[in-house]
């Protein structure tokens, strides 16, 4: 790790400073005096004063987002292993604005902020428009917030894909309508991967990289290259998340990320991180693109890692075994490109429970539900392969499914096994098959 003497003098500084505020930067005293004599609203909690033109109507959820930004702001803290004693005093002003007009006038849009889209932020202070979706409109709260809090107490100057994916990883979440009693009160919970797509409403991210066409998927090293202006562009926020989410969750990451977070989050970021002792460049990259390959909600970093090693030769029948609760699975096997084989499976998975019963399935799987074109429970048999082009990202392709088959090897390289399933829903399954593999004779 690269430590430049100067720089770290001045981020002590920063941090020592970090509940200070900038000459600049009028106190939260006077922000709220000039809103009152406004007439806006002014809404109050331990870490956020919230100032907003938007009329008072009830169930509409705004009166209760400053304690949903007290308790993410626990979660941020926790993140960055942040006492959360030392820093109770840091406070935000954010303005959820309706009209830009009403808070000019106030003098709280001051000139020099640019005309966003949807947020922005300067240091303790944030803006954000006012979202019809009251689910949207708490996460870019969150997101603007995580802003605030990581340009300020971490000095966050990073390359565009740390600040926007962090932003946007930090601000996921959840709301339980009945909270357990060790939960906030606002029912926070924070979901860096989301369950299900009712949790986070209008975000769309994971829609929007399953939607990406070949070619146009971006590799981490693209993520890690782009440029702030194209954070414009809604799929550079979802890129940016996933990469921040793989490199947090993921088992094999997460350790390394975790210790370069802790250091500085200045302009050599990336570079630090790509330098780190533990970074291995090819792997983060093949288990980005694999996590895009099979993204959908409640992915399960743990039970998706693949084994990327390389597999014994295929000469003669050989058995592999397919746990049922696991992602695609290394068989043990390597095949040689244009050759042909045969598949054969036996065995029984439970692949989850209807209301008093399990459900099994054979390799051939059921017809009771279909994921991605094929029944739930159905073996698949891929091989991870290159694009046709440079620009398409490499991916599993399915060369083979259900009980007995043939097929051609793709590409010299190992043969992967699973059964066909959300990535969310493996952790109730249990059984395996057996799957025989042999060389067809030619
Ligand atoms: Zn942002």
């Amino acid at each position: 790790m690269r430590i430049r003497p100067l720089l770290l003098a001045a981020l002590l500084v920063v941090s020592a400073a970090s509940h200070a505020r900038a000459a600049d930067e009028p106190s939260i005293a006077s922000l709220t005096a000039s809103a009152r004599r406004a007439g806006l609203r002014v809404l109050q909690g331990d870490h956020l004063t919230l100032i907003t033109d938007r009329p008072v109507r009830a169930g509409d959820g705004v009166e209760d987002l400053p304690r949903i930004f007290d308790a993410a702001w626990k979660t941020w803290c926790q993140h960055f292993d942040l006492d959360l004693a030392a820093h109770r005093e840091w406070r935000a002003c954010g303005c959820l604005v309706v009209d830009r007009e009403r808070f000019r006038e106030a003098g709280l849009l001051p000139d020099a902020i640019p005309d966003f889209a949807n947020g922005f932020c300067d240091r303790h202070r944030f803006w954000m428009a006012d979202q019809s979706n009251p689910a949207y409109r708490r996460h870019l709260l969150l997101h603007e917030g995580v802003h605030a809090f990581t340009i300020t107490l971490r000095g966050l100057n990073t390359q565009p894909w740390y600040l926007e994916g962090i932003a946007e990883y930090l601000a996921t979440h959840r709301l339980d309508a009945d909270p357990a009693p060790e939960q906030s009160t606002t029912g926070f919970v924070s979901t860096p991967m989301p369950s299900r797509s009712t949790d986070v409403e209008q975000l769309g991210r994971i829609e929007m990289l399953r939607g990406l066409k070949p070619g146009t998927c971006p590799g981490l090293d693209d993520v890690f290259a782009t440029p702030a202006a194209n954070h414009g562009d809604l799929s550079a926020y979802a890129a940016s998340w996933a990469a921040v989410a793989l490199l947090s969750l993921h088992p094999a990451h997460a350790p390394t990320f975790a210790t370069v977070q802790r250091g500085s989050l200045d302009a050599d970021f990336t570079e630090r991180l790509v330098h780190a002792p533990g970074w291995d460049a090819a792997r983060a990259s093949r288990d980005f693109d694999a996590f895009l390959s099979e993204l959908d909600y409640g992915y399960d970093f743990n039970r998706s890692q693949i084994d990327w090693s390389s597999g014994r030769p295929l000469d003669v029948r050989q058995q592999a075994l397919v746990g049922g609760d696991q992602g695609w699975q290394h068989s043990g096997w390597s095949v040689s490109k244009g050759d042909r084989y045969t598949l054969r499976a036996t065995g029984r998975c439970t692949i989850g429970r209807l209301p008093e019963m399990a459900l099994e399935s054979e390799a051939d799987g059921i017809s009771l539900r279909w994921y991605r074109g094929r029944p739930l429970g159905r073996l698949l048999l891929s091989q991870w392969v290159h694009g046709d082009t440079a620009a398409d990202r490499p991916r599993f392709a399915v060369l083979a499914e259900g009980a007995t088959g043939e097929f051609r090897a793709m590409t010299d390289g190992v043969i992967y096994l699973k059964i066909n399933e959300p990535p969310g829903e493996l952790a109730d399954n249990a059984g395996r098959l057996t799957v025989e593999l042999a060389p067809l004779k030619q």
